[in-house]
Formats: C-alpha cells, structure tokens, sequence
C-alpha cells in the first residue's frame, strides 16, 4: 500500500508542466486532485518515475463564458462545479452529476479535469460531456488543439490525449432554448461508483424534439456514446414508443462486467431503467414538466 518511489514536480505555468511531460515521456505523470491516480500508485497499477503536480500551475482553476460557450478549467475541483450558483443555471446537469460523486472529501480534492482524463468507464463526467456534446482542450509541444468527448475515449484507462499533451480546460456549448438535462445514477450508497448510469440532454421545440444525446457511465469498457438511441428520440414527441425504442437501442450498446453489485444482466436491465429515467426527466424539463 505504500507507492513506488517518484519524483516530485510542481511547475508554475502550462508550459513548464508540458516540458516536464515532454522530457519524461511516459515516465511522467500528471498530478490533478490525486483521488485516482494515487491509490492507483498504492496498489502499484502506476508507477510514474516523475510525477508532475498541476496544483501550482496559474489559470486552470476557473468557470467562464469564451465566445458563448461555457470553459471550465480543468483544475476546477467537483466541489466547485457544485458550489456555481452561475454554472447551475447554465449547466444544471453538471451539478447534477457532480453532487452524485463519491463524498464530499473526495469532491472537494477531485478535479473535473482529472474526471474526464482519467478514462475510467466509472468516472460520471465523461458520459455527462459525451451528452452535452463537449470539447477538451489539450496543450503539448506542438501547441494546442480541440477534442470532442464523444471522439475520446479508446479503451480503459486510454483516451486520445498524447503523453506529452495536459488537458487544460472543458467546453461546454451555450444552452439553447428548451433544451432539459438529467444524469440518472443508480448506486448502493454514497461513495460507490455507478452500477448504471444514463446522461440525457434534449432540445423540444414545439412538441418535437428537434436534438437529442444521451451517454452512458460504467456499461462499458469505455463510457458509451448512444448514437442510435439519440436517433430514436431526435424528430419524435419523446412518446412513449420513441422512448421504448431509444432504451432498447442504449440496452443495445452495454457490455457491463458482473461485479459485487450484481451480474450482467441486472447492470444491463438497470442500463434501461436509468436511461429511462433520464430521458422523461429531461423531457419534462424541457418542457417545464
Ligand atoms: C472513494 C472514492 C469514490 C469515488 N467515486 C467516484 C464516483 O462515484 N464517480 C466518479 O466519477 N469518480 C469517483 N471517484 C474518483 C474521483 O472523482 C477522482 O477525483 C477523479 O476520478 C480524478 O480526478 P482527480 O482530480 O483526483 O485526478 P487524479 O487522480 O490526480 O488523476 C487521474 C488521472 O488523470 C490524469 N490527469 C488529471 N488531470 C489531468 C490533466 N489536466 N491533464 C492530463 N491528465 C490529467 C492523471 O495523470 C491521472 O492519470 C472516487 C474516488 C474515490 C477515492
């Protein structure tokens, strides 16, 4: 239970941490709020020689609109998401889903940035981007560039982020008009990560839903992007046939690993329970429901 032996960096700026990453390869490690990666450390499933803290680094702690979208540093702690009476009303489904994270102990160390890099099919935050149709901006030694969410997640524990490239910040489009939101979790109890979980965002116009995402946590070897079941809601009511065919089409998609909290085919009936859930919340929202 004791880490492996490291070396310890705090840069100041974006572009020191990026040289430190750049000289160490894949030797480096970035140090966001730590409440994965150093129990990772602990069990020794990481061993970075050099492990580079961004907790010194100016400017990634931050909520702001750039150019109507909503940006996120990446260093801004879950609790901070939560306690955003601003982003709420812009956002509302990143309190949502920040306040069903693990503790308060672990939410006030535990970085948005940190969430969405890690790649753990577990982490929520992932799927709650892949749902808002989010971008992360990543900075290495070439400069830097734009991801979508729903493009970066390639297995467990492995994204598109280069070895040498930091996340810097989230971005989130503007919310338009009639557009609900809803992250629906099932876990045992607090501190336990999702046993399924569904992030649904959609947009009604008129009694149409005109856009529609929904994004799954933990059903996967990866967080799971539900191309098909959007479909199935964009263009309909949001009836009750479209919604039975949107969940079966997310059902589709799950491959969950049984675990303590039930076999396969509870994960994958609770993957269709959830997204239920989520999708007639956020309809209701969107309409004021
Ligand atoms: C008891 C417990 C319960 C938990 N339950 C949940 C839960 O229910 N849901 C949930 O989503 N999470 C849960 N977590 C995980 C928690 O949310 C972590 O804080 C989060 O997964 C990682 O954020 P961090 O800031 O701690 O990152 P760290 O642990 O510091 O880093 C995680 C990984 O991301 C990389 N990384 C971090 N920041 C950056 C960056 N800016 N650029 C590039 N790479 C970066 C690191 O190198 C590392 O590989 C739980 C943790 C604990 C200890």
């Amino acid at each position: 239970m004791i880490p492996a032996n490291f070396e310890y960096h705090r840069p100041g700026s974006v572009d020191e941490a990026v040289s430190l990453l750049t000289e160490h390869g894949e030797d480096g490690r970035v140090l966001a709020g730590g409440h994965s990666l150093i129990p990772m450390m602990k069990l020794r499933l990481a061993e970075p020689a050099h492990l580079i803290d961004l907790n010194g680094v100016e400017g990634l702690r931050s909520i702001a609109e750039v150019e109507g979208a909503i940006h996120i540093g990446a260093m801004t702690t879950q609790a901070e998401i939560i306690a955003s009476d601003d982003l709420a009303a812009r956002c509302p489904i990143l309190r949502e889903a920040a306040e069903l994270i693990a503790d308060p102990q672990v939410r006030a160390c535990g970085t948005i940035g940190g969430n969405v890099a890690n790649g753990d099919p577990g982490n929520d935050m992932p799927a709650v981007m892949m749902a808002l149709d989010a971008s992360f901006v990543l900075r290495g030694p070439g400069g830097e560039r734009s991801l979508a969410a729903r493009e970066f997640y390639e297995g467990p524990f492995e994204t598109a982020r280069d070895d040498d490239e930091i996340l810097t910040a989230l971005r989130i489009p503007a919310r338009g008009a009639g557009q609900g939101q809803a992250y629906c979790k099932l876990k045992r109890k607090v501190g336990d990560y999702a046993i399924a979980a569904a992030a649904v965002v959609l947009t009604m116009d008129g009694g149409t839903c005109s856009q529609a995402a929904v994004a799954l946590t933990n059903l996967g070897i990866t967080p799971l992007y539900a191309e098909a079941a959007s479909a199935a809601l964009t263009g309909t009511a949001v009836d009750a046939a479209a919604i039975e065919a949107a969940v079966e089409a997310a059902v589709a998609i799950t491959d969950p690993a049984a675990d303590l909290h039930g076999p396969v085919v509870y994960r994958r009936r609770m993957a269709g329970v959830m997204t239920r859930r989520a999708i007639e919340t956020a309809r209701a929202r969107a309409t004021g429901g």
